[in-house]
This record gives structure tokens, C-alpha cells and sequence, in this order.
């Protein structure tokens, strides 16, 4: 049996990250469960993941918004565990609003959060990373990081930045066994996507299931969310010895909105 990896994933209490970090640790991963809250329930996701897959889980509190925690979550986990194999980027928040009414306070949360804490996660674990000579670094992007939607301004900005950071990440480590790649899901139904709802049925001036179906989901053409499996599963492969050549790209698992 290969011995176990370390592995890191940001926002990793609720949805798409909370999959990531059972998927990693169904491959037998060592995992850092992560968010800013530090409840009762957030140690109990970690428990559950030890008791389930016999890794070790530790959850470890870092507001995403602070490059010092950012830097200090990654430090610790090589404390803990000596080495550091996978960082998956994943906390993430959202705000709908037209630009003029954007607030600045959420413009600038939505930066540290979704493409800040990237930049500062990566700088502290690329060290470690390229002294093993190997590491899997996975950007939780978006379909937005493609592609722009009214009202999202702060989002698309920070997922379109985050794409160049996965493109300059991957040309620097190229030749250090590390890769960095990004994955770009259209619309997944997790809690950030349901508190969506009301602020878009606002916006849209419609009930909830004509925005569901004609703003959230006209793009995505299958008519249906992508699940959180889903995007765990991409993870799952480009930390996988046969993506060891996928590098400084994305996957898109958006149901071929990106097609369009
Ligand atoms: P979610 O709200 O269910 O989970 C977000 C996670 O981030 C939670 O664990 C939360 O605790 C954590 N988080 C938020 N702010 C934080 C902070 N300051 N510090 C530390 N952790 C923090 O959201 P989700 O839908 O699972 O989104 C996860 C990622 O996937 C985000 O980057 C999001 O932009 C991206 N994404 C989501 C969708 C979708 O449709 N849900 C689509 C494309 C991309």
C-alpha cells in the first residue's frame, strides 16, 4: 500500500469542499479540514472522516480572508505532518449586486477570499512541495472564471484572477514535480448557490423556480446541477499519478455551459 498523502482543502465544512475532502480521503489521504467558523459540527466533520476512512483528519481554524491565517493554516499543516502533497483552494464566497451598487466591504472580501488566499496558501506550501519534489495544487475556479453574468462583478474578477494565478503557478513549478490546475464547475446546489436564490429572484424580479431555471440554470445546458461528487472526482484525478503531465489548465464540470 502506497504510503498516505497529506493533503489541505480550504472551506472544507459545507459543499463542494466538504466532498473534496471526503474524495481525498477515500483515496487515502491524510486530510485538513478547514473553515473560519470552529463549531462543534465543523470537529465533528473531522471525526467523522477519521472514524470513516481510517486517515487522519485534523480540523484546522483559519479565516481564509487574512493572509496571515492563510499562511499560518498551511505552516501548521507541515507542522503537524511534515510534508504537505495536495492544496485544493476551495473556500469561496459570493455577492450579487449591479457594480454601482456593489459594496466595497464585499468587493473586498470576495478578493482575499477567492483569490488572495490562493496566492497566500500556494507561497507557503510551495517550499515544502518542491523540496519533495512533487505536490498537486487544485484552484476551486468556476465557469465564471471563464465567462462573465451581470451582477457578479467581485466573483468573476476574483475566478477570472485565479485562472492567471493557476497559469503562473504551473509555468514556475514545472520542472519541481508540482503541478497546479484548476477546476471550473458550472452551477453546483450547495449552500453558497441556495443563499443565492433570494438575491437573484431580487435582481431578476422573479420566483424561485424561473430563476433556477431561466437565469441559474439557462446556461447550463444539461438543465441540471452539477453534484458536488462531480467536482470532487476531477480533484480526485488531477492529484493522480496519470495527471502528472496536466498542468496550468482547468476542467470544466459544467454540464457544457463553457461550450457555448
Ligand atoms: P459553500 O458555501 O457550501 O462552502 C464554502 C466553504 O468555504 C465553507 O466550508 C465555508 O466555511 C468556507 N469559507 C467561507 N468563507 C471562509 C473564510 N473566510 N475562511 C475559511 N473558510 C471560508 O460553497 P460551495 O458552493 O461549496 O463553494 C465552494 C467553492 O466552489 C467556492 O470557491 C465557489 O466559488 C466554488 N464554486 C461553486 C459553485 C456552485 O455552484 N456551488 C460553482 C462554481 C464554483
Amino acid at each position: 500500500m502506497t504510503a498516505a498523502r497529506i493533503a489541505i482543502v480550504t472551506g472544507s465544512t459545507s459543499g463542494i469542499g466538504l466532498a473534496i475532502v471526503r474524495a481525498l480521503a477515500a483515496q487515502n489521504c491524510h486530510v485538513v479540514v478547514n473553515s473560519f467558523t470552529d463549531t462543534t459540527e465543523d470537529r465533528a466533520i473531522a471525526d467523522a472522516i477519521n472514524k470513516e476512512f481510517g486517515v487522519k483528519a485534523v480540523y484546522m481554524q483559519a479565516d481564509m480572508s487574512d493572509p496571515a491565517a492563510c499562511r499560518a493554516l498551511v505552516d501548521k499543516t507541515g507542522d503537524e505532518f511534515g510534508s504537505i502533497d495536495i492544496l485544493v483552494n476551495n473556500a469561496g464566497i459570493q455577492y450579487v449586486a449591479p457594480v454601482e451598487e456593489f459594496p466595497i466591504d464585499k468587493w473586498n472580501a470576495i478578493l482575499a477570499i477567492n483569490l488572495s488566499s490562493a496566492f497566500h496558501t500556494i507561497a507557503a506550501a510551495l517550499p515544502l512541495m518542491k523540496t519533495a519534489g512533487q505536490g498537486r495544487i487544485v484552484n476551486i475556479a468556476s465557469a465564471h472564471g471563464l465567462i462573465a453574468s451581470p451582477f457578479k462583478s467581485a466573483y468573476v474578477a476574483a475566478k477570472h484572477g485565479i485562472m492567471g494565478l493557476t497559469k503562473t503557478v504551473a509555468l514556475e513549478v514545472a520542472e519541481n514535480g508540482v503541478t497546479c490546475n484548476a477546476i471550473c464547475p458550472g452551477y453546483v446546489l450547495t449552500p453558497l448557490v441556495e443563499a443565492q436564490i433570494p438575491d437573484q429572484m431580487k435582481a431578476h424580479h422573479m420566483d424561485r423556480h424561473t430563476v433556477v431555471r431561466e437565469v441559474m440554470l439557462a446556461r447550463q445546458p444539461t438543465k441540471k446541477f452539477v453534484t458536488v461528487e462531480q467536482v470532487a472526482a476531477a480533484v480526485v484525478y488531477l492529484c493522480s499519478d496519470a495527471a502528472a503531465s496536466v498542468n496550468g489548465t482547468h476542467i470544466s464540470v459544467d454540464g457544457g455551459w463553457s461550450a457555448a
